[in-house]
């Protein structure tokens, strides 16, 4: 069988990106004074991510969306963390709100109670148990879904694969990848299984799917011979390793065997360069659209 064709998520975000530029220049013609607004609260300083937030704020400005970084100190309290949601709940600038999880605090910062204070018409990373509870319902037209299941979902069908009847095999059963990701596709009417860390024969589980999207956080875990042939395999891990011939001495692998795996799979995502801009351009895509309904809004009333 000839290899895997490459899922681009890089390219793919590209041309969302520039759809993206063009929905938010149309909406400020007709509505100058309006701009999508997104706001990202972070919790002390952890470096890394402070790094994603900075990526994040330059994909907004890059589709002409004013982004807004909202620094705590490490002395935050949970009710600090608390207000600074709720005055941004409160603020009609601004359409969606991301805390940047995990929270480095000296005190105890739950990150589920920061995920529920975000407004669910506001939360964007689609964590609310509002946004959640609907998702797992199928009310797909009424709530938000997290940005990486949203990009899979995506690439997924750019593969030109047909969802309805196939076996999908999710790995991982987190709030943020694999719950919603295994939503998303029973209501896209896949026969979908999760898999977790106590599932038994995982091999022979994942060969099952006709679609299989990993999100569990182990490098090059899921082996060549785990992938049905024809599968489509979307991979979402990003685990970095050491390696000597690179400047930094490091790099990015995902959680599926790649060279192995795109010889049996008929589609299949890279690490870097898969997922992973996906998930950016889901932020903007899901900002962009709360902003849409906040000016229909507006103008209904
Ligand atoms: P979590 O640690 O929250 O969840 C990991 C999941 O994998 C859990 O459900 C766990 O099972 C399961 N798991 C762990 N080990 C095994 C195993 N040996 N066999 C089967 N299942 C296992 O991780 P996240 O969901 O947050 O992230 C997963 C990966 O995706 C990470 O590499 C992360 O960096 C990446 N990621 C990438 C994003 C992107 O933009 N590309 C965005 C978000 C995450 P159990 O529930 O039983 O513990």
């Amino acid at each position: 069988m000839a290899e895997a064709n490459l899922l681009l998520g890089k390219e793919v975000a590209s041309e969302i990106r520039q759809k993206l530029k063009e929905d938010v220049a149309a909406i400020r013609e007709e509505n100058e004074a309006f701009k999508p607004g997104l706001a990202i609260v972070q919790i002390g300083d952890r470096s890394d991510s402070t790094v994603y937030i900075k990526s994040k704020v330059k994909a907004a400005e890059e589709i002409g969306m004013f982004a807004r970084h909202v620094k705590l100190p490490r002395t935050s309290t949970q009710a600090d963390v608390l207000k600074a949601v709720d005055e941004l709940n409160k603020d009609s600038t601004i359409h969606g709100i991301i805390v940047q999880l995990p929270p480095d605090s000296e005190e105890p910062i739950d990150p589920a109670i920061c995920t529920n204070a975000v407004a669910p018409e506001k939360d964007v990373d689609g964590l609310h148990d509002v946004n959640a509870g609907k998702l797992s319902r199928g009310e797909l037209n009424d709530c938000i879904v997290p940005c990486t299941p949203r990009g899979c979902l995506e690439l997924i069908k750019k593969s030109g694969t047909e969802i309805v009847g196939k076996e999908a095999v999710v790995l991982g059963r987190s709030k943020i990848v694999g719950s919603p990701m295994a939503d998303l596709l029973k209501w896209h009417h896949a026969t979908v299984t999760t898999c977790h860390s106590k599932t038994k024969d995982l091999p022979d589980v994942v060969r099952r799917g006709d679609i299989v999207v990993v999100g569990i956080g182990r490098a090059d875990f899921v082996k060549g011979d785990w992938i049905k042939e024809g599968a489509v395999v979307v991979d979402c891990g990003i685990n970095v390793i050491p390696d000597e011939t690179k400047k930094s001495g490091r790099r990015l692998i995902g959680d599926v065997h790649f060279a192995e795996a795109k010889k049996r799979a008929s589609w299949i995502t890279p690490v870097p360069g898969g997922v992973g801009p996906m998930t950016v351009v889901m932020l903007m895509n899901n900002t962009v659209d709360r902003a849409k309904r906040a000016l229909q809004m507006q103008k209904n009333i």
